[in-house]
């Protein structure tokens, strides 16, 4: 026979908190045949930090993305939970307007999943913009998301650029996706020298999913056109290696001077942006260097005769990765490195391995010590 292995006393303080939880509440019904575990479901929001840049704030963006009411695989309202949860500050759910294969399943015009996803948004106090994607043939015409919009049903027309004019008649800033996807080079076609002779393109993805298109950033520098990196999700966000390694979703830094919808907009404008994917940056210049500036802080440690120790600080959920003279060094996310550097310069020269300025080169900059 088995030896009971509670003891008396165990029984009887069980027996006390019973009594004592029912009497606070004669609505407590403790069912031992039945013990309710927190829910999987249940949902707590990440931080990203970022310092204020050049006295903008930065604000997290993914505005690219997709649902059951085109190709994608989630409903609208967890494209909203997941990036809340994730700790982004805006999406943009661009739904195909051409290519909707679960149509006979989600009867609905165009406007469908931004309503349906605007109501989970208004819940949890999330700035969601209304988007939608114009998808033609990728090799001669291209894709092309439509942000700011104000109805996606007159944006279905037959001509594709009749669609983007569509679109720019509702104020929306136009963005060209994946110019490399899906085809052997990047390059411009006929049809998009066209649309940039006519104003009608005004970001360019230089990231998108998984793929990075070096060619696009020099584009986006000759061009001011405002850089963009985005998820393109279509089934659920990554929560495997990458979010394991601290690494987020693609998205645009945009350097907004107001943290709402029409604070991210005058950014894009203005092309106030940095692409952010797999712990690299790439932008303009002026805002690489801003961005360094704000997030890595110097202070003096030692100083010695021939040399000197210094604190460094990233105040970035970024992690920096540089070369100084000979060394590599890396000064993860959030945190403090101490570094010697001899013959006390006023100054060091930083090469950052993960920050791209230009197509191919990386952003060298002087940090003041
Ligand atoms: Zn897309």
């Amino acid at each position: 026979m088995k030896r009971n292995l509670i003891s008396p006393a165990l029984l009887l303080i069980a027996f006390l908190c019973c009594s004592l939880l029912q009497g606070q509440s004669t609505k407590t019904n403790l069912n031992p045949n039945k013990v309710t575990y927190p829910s999987y479901g249940s949902e707590e929001r990440s931080t990203i930090i970022f310092p204020k840049v050049m006295g903008y704030e930065v604000v997290t963006c993914d505005f690219h993305t997709h649902t059951m009411f085109s190709d994608g695989l989630v409903w609208p309202s967890l494209r909203v939970s997941e990036a809340w949860t994730e700790g982004l500050d805006a999406i943009a759910i661009t739904d195909h307007i051409e290519y909707r294969p679960h149509r006979k399943l989600t009867v609905n015009d165009h406007n469908t999943s931004y309503t349906i996803a605007k109501e989970a948004a208004d819940a949890a106090g999330f700035m969601l913009i209304k988007g939608t994607e114009i998808t033609r043939t990728q090799k001669t015409l291209g894709h092309f998301n439509a942000l700011f919009i104000q109805d996606a049903n007159p944006i279905d027309t037959s001509d594709a650029k009749a669609s983007i004019r569509e679109a720019k008649k509702q104020g929306a800033f136009i963005i060209w996706n994946h110019p490399g996807w899906a085809v052997d080079s990047t390059y411009i076609k006929e049809f998009q020298e066209d649309l940039f002779r006519e104003g009608l393109i005004d970001g360019i993805e230089v990231f998108n999913n998984t793929e990075f298109y070096p060619r696009v950033l020099a584009w986006a520098v000759e061009k001011g056109l405002t850089v963009i990196s985005a998820s393109d999700a279509h089934g659920s966000i990554e929560k495997g290696v990458l979010a394991k390694e601290g690494i987020h979703r693609p998205m645009t830094l945009v350097l907004a001077s107001e943290r709402t919808l029409a604070g991210i907009r005058e950014a894009l404008d203005k092309g106030r942006t940095l692409a952010y994917f797999h712990n690299t940056i790439a932008g303009r210049e002026v805002f690489a260097r801003g961005f360094v500036n704000a997030s890595i802080k110097a202070k003096l440690v030692t100083k010695k005769e021939k040399s000197s120790d210094y604190l460094l600080t990233n105040l970035a959920d970024f992690t920096f990765k540089f070369s100084f003279g000979k060394k590599k060094i890396e000064l993860p996310a959030l945190s403090s490195i101490i570094i010697t550097i001899p013959n006390n310069p006023t100054s060091i020269n930083l090469v950052f391995g993960n920050i791209f300025i230009n197509e191919n080169q990386l952003l060298a900059h002087d940090l003041q010590l």
